[in-house]
């Protein structure tokens, strides 16, 4: 029987190729009038167009942001808010952008317009994350999400072809774990198997031809929707698995998860017909093929399959099975210890499930 909860987040969306444009609009209609714009320093270019395309309503460019939002940058961009008396942030990036400007948002309350260029889908989440002493911590807090988000294609397609793969595979994997989320409802599992749709069909034509913009339109599209399942629904093992790679031993985030997926999908395959039956749909696949089938596609886009090729040792895999499996997150399947640490070592060497 039909039976859900289901909290819409707020937010302003404005999707298609040239939007860029509309910047200096949508951030006014914030009441922005003094917007300090945030990017990672090889993105330095790119934010330098957005302040431009701001003009006077644009005080600063900090440009120093990188992955997992460290306390130190915190401190030092909060230093440049309060120096510039801003009023609002553009942050045009990735997650690692997008999570430094919800750090200012959790301390100040300022809004955030958010511009993305990649697929993680931190945009559309009211999740923040901290990182102190080499230790993330996150939490949900409605103030970071962002009020407006801008998604052009046409900022997409400068990404490479080695992050593009792995930046829409782990869209994919917030798609998956939504269709068997304790929480999930049925229009965040129509978007979760539509966003699984459009970017395993876009994506490898993204990393085959990276200027196409009508695919890059396509995988940003699933990438929305990807990051609104995120956002509303809870995640499972497969999360619960690559905060603890990423977090503990340092892999790097879109990688993790393009490797993982494939094999939380499995482990869980006897557990959530429901949701491998649509995860099958939108591969074009049998509901049991749903597992390879991510396999297969993450090795068509030429990213990584095998935790021993993105820097994880061996002889940590005991320990990631320990903490993955200390307040784990619901899953449809029981997690139990020896059970993870199989799964681990199914990712580990690379194992195509079957
Ligand atoms: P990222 O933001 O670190 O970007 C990866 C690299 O790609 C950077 O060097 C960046 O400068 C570059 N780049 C980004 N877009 C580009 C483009 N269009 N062209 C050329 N280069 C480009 O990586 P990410 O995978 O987007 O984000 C990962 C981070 O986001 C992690 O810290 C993760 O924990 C966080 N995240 C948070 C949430 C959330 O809900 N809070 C969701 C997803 C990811």
């Amino acid at each position: 029987m039909i039976d859900f909860h289901y909290q819409i987040n707020p937010g302003r969306i404005i999707f298609g190729a040239g939007k860029l444009a509309q910047a200096k609009a949508e951030a006014e209609a914030l009441g922005m009038r003094r917007v300090l714009v945030l990017s990672t320093p090889q993105q330095r270019p790119l934010a330098e167009d957005l302040a431009a395309r701001l003009g006077d309503i644009a005080v600063g460019i900090y440009d120093q942001a990188v992955m997992h939002v460290p306390v130190e940058t915190v401190a030092d961009v909060m230093g440049v808010a309060r120096k510039f008396e801003v009023d609002g942030c553009a942050a045009i990036g990735g997650g690692s952008t997008i999570g430094l400007a919800k750090a200012i948002a959790l301390e100040t309350d300022l809004p955030i317009l958010a511009i993305p260029t990649t697929y993680a889908g931190s945009e559309m989440t009211p999740v923040w994350g901290l990182t102190r002493d080499g230790l993330k911590t996150t939490g949900r807090d409605t103030r970071v999400l962002p009020k407006t988000v801008i998604y052009d294609p046409e900022l997409t397609l400068e990404l490479p072809d080695f992050i593009s793969g792995p930046s829409g595979m782990n869209a994919i994997a917030h798609c998956v774990e939504g269709l068997y989320s304790q929480s999930q409802n049925p229009v965040t599992s129509l978007m979760a198997e539509e966003g699984i749709r459009a970017l395993a069909q876009s994506l490898p034509v993204v990393v085959r031809t990276p200027g196409d913009i009508e695919a890059r339109a396509q995988a940003l599209y699933g990438a929305w929707l990807a990051g609104t399942v995120l956002g509303t629904v809870g995640m499972a093992i497969h999360h619960k698995l690559c905060h603890t790679l990423g977090g503990s031993f340092n892999l790097p985030h879109a990688e993790v998860h393009t490797v993982v997926i494939p094999q939380a999908t499995a482990f869980n395959q006897a557990h959530a017909p429901k949701a491998m039956a649509a995860i099958g749909r939108a591969l074009g696949v049998k509901a049991e093929d749903a597992a390879p089938a991510l396999f297969d596609l993450a090795l068509s886009l030429g990213a990584p399959v095998a935790l021993k090729d993105i820097g994880m040792k061996e002889s940590d895999l005991e320990k990631a099975a320990g903490i993955a499996t200390t307040n784990p997150y619901y899953n449809p399947r029981p997690v139990i210890r020896d059970d993870v640490l199989a799964l681990l070592h199914q990712a580990y060497d690379g194992i195509r499930p079957s």
